[in-house]
């Protein structure tokens, strides 16, 4: 493993720029993503069955993923595989579509350990936001309450508008809403192209993507960011559902949303988080 990368280093073939926390070792970033798995899957049941999935950057090519079907709340250390990102950003920034079967033979093929499982069918998407600066972990469930208002007319609202102040601090100013497409390729490229317009239109990263009928994607450099933002979006999904069962939402102004976004002590707020969320912390991580 090399040093601390430093910020404004020259973009490598896997990330544009790095400007992340020094350098944890593989063996450092399975243990954060098996108790990132177990967190969401099992303390907050965000992911049942094989649903949903983690990822970490290694280095500037490599990153870890859940296997493919895994499941998320009993997630095992081999269930975790390591993957060179290269082909499957080539695919993705090519111009052809690839089959079913070519998707399969790709996954098996980009395994750095050719005994290990299959990755993710999602790898696709993971492969592309772990080269957006200062993203190095990333969690993807199917939870139910922000399911309900994603199943329903209302996404596009809950997408860019927000009920309470910890939505904007975890979950960003607004979330990048994706139609619902065929998982996998097709998602990736479409994941590709809306957060790219969403940074040009809003200047910064998005936090969380929702997924039109499938669940929602937190990202982040650190793994306690990542569980912050996707149990305040299921949080504020389920206010949300229960404000409008009573004619609702009323939903914050964009000027104090965007006060908060800009407010110091949330910043201290998200700092502190940083540092002190436990594993499993269902209390309101904004207290
Ligand atoms: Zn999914």
């Amino acid at each position: 493993m090399r040093g601390p990368p430093l910020e404004g280093m020259p973009a490598g073939p896997f990330g544009k720029k790095r400007n992340i926390e020094p350098m944890t070792s593989t063996e450092d970033i399975r243990r954060l993503l098996l108790d990132l798995a177990h967190d969401l899957g099992d303390g907050r049941h965000m992911a049942i069955a094989g649903e949903g999935n983690v990822s970490g950057k290694l280095d500037d090519r490599h990153f870890l993923i859940k296997a493919s079907g895994a499941r998320m709340s009993t997630l095992q250390p081999e269930e975790l595989v390591g993957v060179d990102a290269r082909p499957l950003l080539a695919v993705l920034e090519g111009e052809e579509d690839l089959t079913d079967e070519e998707i399969e033979r790709l996954l098996l093929e980009v395994r750095t350990d050719p005994d290990a499982l299959k990755p993710s069918v999602e790898s696709l998407f993971h492969a592309w936001l772990l080269t957006l600066p200062g993203v190095r972990i990333i969690g993807h469930v199917h939870a139910i309450a922000v399911n309900q208002v994603l199943c329903s007319p209302r996404k596009q609202d809950f997408a860019v508008r927000r009920v309470i102040p910890d939505q904007v601090v975890y979950c960003g100013v607004e979330s990048v809403l994706i139609p619902y497409v065929d998982p996998g390729f097709t998602l990736a490229r479409y994941m590709a192209r809306e957060v790219e317009a969403f940074r040009k239109r809003t200047g910064v990263l998005p936090k969380t993507i929702l997924l039109e009928n499938h669940g929602v994607i937190a990202l982040g450099a650190q793994h306690t960011e990542v569980i912050a933002a996707l149990a305040m979006a299921e949080k504020a999904a389920r206010i949300f559902v229960g404000a409008a069962t009573l004619g609702g939402p009323i939903f914050m102004d964009e000027s104090e949303v965007y006060r908060i976004a800009g407010r110091t002590d949330e910043h201290h707020r998200q700092r502190m988080l940083e540092r002190h969320l436990p594993q499993s912390d269902h209390a309101d991580p904004a207290n």
